[in-house]
């Protein structure tokens, strides 16, 4: 057992030192690690409605629904509550059309604010969300 004077000494340390841990959300600064799997990135334009990544969903996460954007008039629907973050969809897209980001701030007040790409998105618009391409990582 420490000594009563150790333990203080341990205490008065700890409320003068800087702090270990960060007022999140309120204050910025949690990084990602790299390579961590978050929401996805569609790629309408580039997508051809060809199920690949539906079939490589382990929990079936990928819905396809009709669309006027892609050759197939199917475009896939994701399920981010189900997700489980594996990337295999990923890795089937041969077009290139999808993405995971490390976008991680994902917590929502009711299910259906999980889902996206829910709405078809504009005809032109190079995403259905208008965000950026990810970038390359190192390899
Ligand atoms: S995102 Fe890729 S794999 Fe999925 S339907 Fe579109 S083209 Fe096919
Ligand atoms: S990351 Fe995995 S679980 Fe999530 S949508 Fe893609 S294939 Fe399905």
């Amino acid at each position: 057992m420490p000594r009563p004077g150790v333990i203080v000494w341990e205490a008065l340390r700890n409320v003068f030192s800087k702090k270990a841990t960060i007022d999140y959300p309120f204050e910025e600064g949690v990084k990602p690690l790299v390579g961590l799997r978050g929401a996805h990135i569609l790629y309408i334009d580039l997508c051809t409605g060809c199920r690949a990544c539906q079939r490589a969903c382990p929990p079936l996460a990928i819905e396809m629904v009709p669309s006027d954007l892609t050759k197939t008039g199917k475009r896939p629907v994701i399920n981010l509550g189900q997700c489980i973050f594996c990337g295999l969809c990923e890795d089937a897209c041969r077009y290139d059309a999808l993405f995971l980001t490390d976008y991680i701030e994902l917590s929502a007040f009711q299910q259906k604010e999980m889902i996206i790409y829910e709405n078809e998105p504009p005809k032109g618009t190079k995403t259905s969300e208008g965000e950026e391409k990810p970038k390359e990582e190192d390899s």
